[in-house]
Parts: C-alpha cells; sequence; structure tokens
C-alpha cells in the first residue's frame, strides 16, 4: 500500500503517541483506511513542530505529511519521517483507555466507536448488506419502504413499544412483513430493510430492543422456493464478503468457517430436530419452541446454516399455510446458524385465501376489525406467496463470529440500556 521514498499528506486521528528519550516522538494516526506511524525527530524539524508534537493527545485530529520509509518495526512495515504536522484540534485528554469495563465502553459508545473492532465491523456491515440487497436486486427483489408507525401489530400487541401518535394509541413497527406482502401485487417481489422494535424482556446475546430487519416477499413462490432464495441469499452474501475482503476476513480470522458456507444448507423437520435434541443430552418436548441451547446443540453437528422446517402451527405466527399433509404442521422454515450463533431467519408460505386466514385468526383470538386492510389483500386478485425475515445483526453476528449482537450495531438498544 505503500511506497518507499514517496511523500505523502494524511488526516486523521492519534491513535497512540510514545515519546523516545529527549528527541523522538512517535505518532500514529489512524483514518478509515489506514493505520499509519510516523516519526517525528527532534534533530530534523523546526521548533514549532516538536512542540505541536509534544501537545498531542490520543484522539487528536491531525495532518501529518513526510517521506515513507521500510521499518519492520513499524505496524503495517512502514513509517512516515515527519516533516509536516498540524494539530486540526488537540482537544481534551480521551476518557477511554486500556482495560476499561464493557458498561463504561457502553456509556462511552458515541467515542467507542472509533475503536478498530468497531471500525472493523461497520465496514464488514457495509458490505455485507450491500450483497445482501445486490443479492436481491438481481433476482427481481424491488426495495419496498414500509412504515415504522403502525396502528397494530403483525402478531398482536405483545412485545411492542406503543407510542402516543397525536392522541392516539400507536406502536413502533414489529415486522414489516404485512406491508411487504401488500407491496407484492405490485411488484411481485419486494424486499423492506427497516428496523423492527421488540419490548421483550430477552437479555441474551443475540436479542436487540431495535434491530435492522430485512424481509423480501414474493408472490408466486411457494415454500420450498422460498427456502431456496433463502439459501441463495446467504451463500452469495457470504461468498461475495470472503472474496473481496481478505483484510476484513483476517481480522476476523473468520476464513475456514466462511469458505464452508455453500449450498445446499441441510433439512431438517421440526420432529428431527427435536429428536437430534434429545439425542445429544438436550430435553425437549415435541411442541416446544427451541431456545438458544436447543438451537446451539443442532448446530453443532453441521458447519454451515441448516434448515428446521414444518412447526406445530401452535408455536408460529397464525399467517402461516398449514402443511396439506398435517394440519398441525406450518409450511415454515427457521434457518439456524452454525457456531451457537442460533436462528438468523424466519419465513413461511402465507395463508393466502381469505376463509382459512380468518378462521386462524379466530383460532389465536386476533381481533378481525385490526386487520381488515390485511385481510383485504386477500379479497382482490390473491396469489400464493412466500417471504422470510433476516435479522441484520444476527447475520453480523454469525459472518463476524461476534461475541454479542450488540457489537453488530453502532448504538444498541437493549432491555437496560437507550443512551447515548
Ligand atoms: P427468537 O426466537 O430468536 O427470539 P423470533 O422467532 O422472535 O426469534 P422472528 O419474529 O421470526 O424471530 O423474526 C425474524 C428474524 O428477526 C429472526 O430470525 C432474527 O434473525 C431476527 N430477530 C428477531 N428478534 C430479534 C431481536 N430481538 N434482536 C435481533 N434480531 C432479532
Ligand atoms: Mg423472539
Amino acid at each position: 500500500m505503500f511506497e518507499e521514498g514517496k511523500r505523502l499528506v494524511v488526516k486523521g486521528w492519534v491513535y497512540r503517541i510514545r515519546k523516545l528519550g529527549d528527541d523522538k516522538i512517535f505518532i500514529v494516526l489512524r483514518n478509515a483506511k489506514t493505520i499509519l506511524q510516523g516519526v517525528v525527530d527532534r534533530s530534523r524539524v523546526e521548533d514549532r513542530l516538536w512542540k505541536i508534537a509534544e501537545s498531542l493527545y490520543i484522539e487528536s485530529s491531525i495532518q501529518m505529511g513526510g517521506t515513507i520509509v521500510a521499518d519492520s518495526r513499524a505496524p503495517g512495515g512502514y513509517e512516515l519521517k515527519v516533516d509536516e504536522l498540524e494539530a486540526i484540534h488537540v482537544g481534551e485528554p480521551f476518557p477511554i483507555s486500556k482495560d476499561q469495563s464493557e458498561e463504561f465502553l457502553l456509556d462511552n459508545r458515541h467515542l467507542w466507536v472509533r475503536s478498530q473492532k468497531l471500525t472493523k465491523v461497520f465496514q464488514a456491515r457495509h458490505h455485507l448488506i450491500r450483497y445482501l440487497e445486490e443479492y436481491l436486486h438481481l433476482n427481481g427483489f424491488y426495495r419496498f419502504d414500509p412504515p415504522i408507525i403502525t396502528a397494530s401489530g403483525a402478531e398482536g400487541g405483545a412485545d411492542m413499544f406503543e407510542i402516543d401518535y397525536f392522541g392516539n394509541r400507536a406502536y413502533l413497527t414489529q415486522s414489516s412483513q404485512m406491508y411487504g406482502e401488500a407491496g407484492i401485487f405490485a411488484l411481485e417481489r419486494v424486499y423492506t430493510f427497516a428496523p423492527s422494535f421488540r419490548a421483550e424482556r430477552s437479555r441474551t446475546r443475540r436479542h436487540l430492543a431495535e434491530y435492522w430487519h430485512l424481509e423480501p416477499e414474493a408472490a408466486f413462490v411457494d415454500w420450498r422456493e422460498n427456502m431456496k432464495i433463502q439459501e441463495g441469499l446467504i451463500e452469495y452474501a457470504v461468498q461475495k464478503f470472503l472474496a473481496n475482503h481478505p483484510d476484513l476476513v483476517e481480522y476476523f480470522g473468520i476464513r475456514d468457517k466462511l469458505e464452508r458456507i455453500k449450498s445446499p444448507f441441510p433439512v431438517l423437520t421440526y420432529y428431527e430436530a427435536v429428536d437430534m435434541v434429545n439425542r445429544l443430552g438436550g430435553k425437549m418436548e415435541y411442541g416446544e419452541d427451541f431456545g438458544a441451547d436447543e438451537e446451539a446443540l443442532i448446530s453443532s453437528q453441521y458447519d454451515k446454516p441448516v434448515f428446521i422446517v414444518k412447526y406445530p402451527k401452535k408455536i408460529k405466527a397464525f399467517y402461516m399455510k398449514q402443511d396439506p399433509d398435517d394440519p398441525e404442521l406450518v409450511l415454515n422454515d427457521d434457518m439456524i446458524a452454525p457456531y451457537g450463533h442460533g436462528e438468523i431467519i424466519g419465513g413461511s408460505e402465507r395463508i393466502w385465501n381469505l376463509e382459512e386466514l380468518k378462521s386462524r385468526m379466530r383460532e389465536v383470538s386476533l381481533p378481525e376489525q385490526n386487520y381488515q386492510w390485511y385481510l383485504d389483500l386477500r379479497r382482490f386478485g390473491s396469489v400464493p406467496h412466500s417471504g422470510f425475515g433476516l435479522g441484520i445483526e444476527r447475520f453480523i453476528k454469525f459472518v463476524l463470529n461476534l461475541d454479542h449482537i450488540r457489537d453488530a450495531i453502532p448504538f444498541p438498544r437493549t432491555i437496560n440500556r437507550y443512551y447515548p
């Protein structure tokens, strides 16, 4: 990247600074693209420049210029012999130093976003989202932007954040699926990409109260083709990332893991998955849903994502189409990521017949009056259709193999934190 003997002027922030004896100051500059060590040699620069170097703090913003020389001791193998230095803003001593508690770092998230790790996560996030959208675009999907404020929830009022809407009760959206379903009648294939809000009291490493949700929905697609789209989407984004961002792949140490994310992904039925959990030492009854521990047991058997299909309708949303071979089951799938990251996608074929949908709503006691517009979609030229939801931060946590979902988003909202 750097060329010996070349003159270079860079802008950025002081990442590290160290005085060596009385006559040298090493300034490691970081910016979005690079890390570069500059050395200020007192005997070779004017006094003004030396004083600037002495005045700098970690995170002071600077412009630094000089000549590149190879130096194996410098990070990246090159060093800048500084002959030009301006402080853009010296500022105050930076509050974050080494070995600070997780709480302190979260309280100072607005400053901690500058850290190397988060900078790399945000770069990876940008590219991964780009590849997901690219795959959808190449496969005929249009982006279709939904509202965030809604009159009622996708699955009833539980776990929703209520807001005052000019004196009326409204909610922050939990899922944009129903709006996506309206969109397919215009565009056939759409995806919504928006935040979803969940007021669930889950304190886990994979639940946020606000997360970004990518929800494709497609007309004339059954549940099996729906799974093909999911598999294609995940494989495409992961393989593009692997091919185009070796620096990020090395930083996170994920090459071997990502190389294995190739279709086809294995498929288990719900019953097979429950049996597998019990065989591997878990304890589960038919009819129960998989928790984090059960998902970890299942995913430990594979080194790629696995589909679990055809869940009991009792533990799934009312709009999922029943299995014609067994009406107690639905034509759905969850995609479970490997290495204990758990569920990243939930999808299904949707009920497209009006009477069938109404009868399911009665079974689960959902009031029809709140869903008239949704029922309308089954009144005027209804078509078979399917869709799914991918949690972007869950996906990033899995791809980058992060410990906690909060690091997959710049400003995480969790049960006990919404500042800064
Ligand atoms: P879980 O059982 O893990 O709580 P879910 O069954 O509630 O997930 P869905 O309602 O099907 O999830 O949502 C679709 C996708 O959205 C999930 O597969 C997951 O990727 C993501 N997701 C759901 N809840 C959260 C959350 N609280 N934080 C981050 N992502 C989430
Ligand atoms: Mg949930």
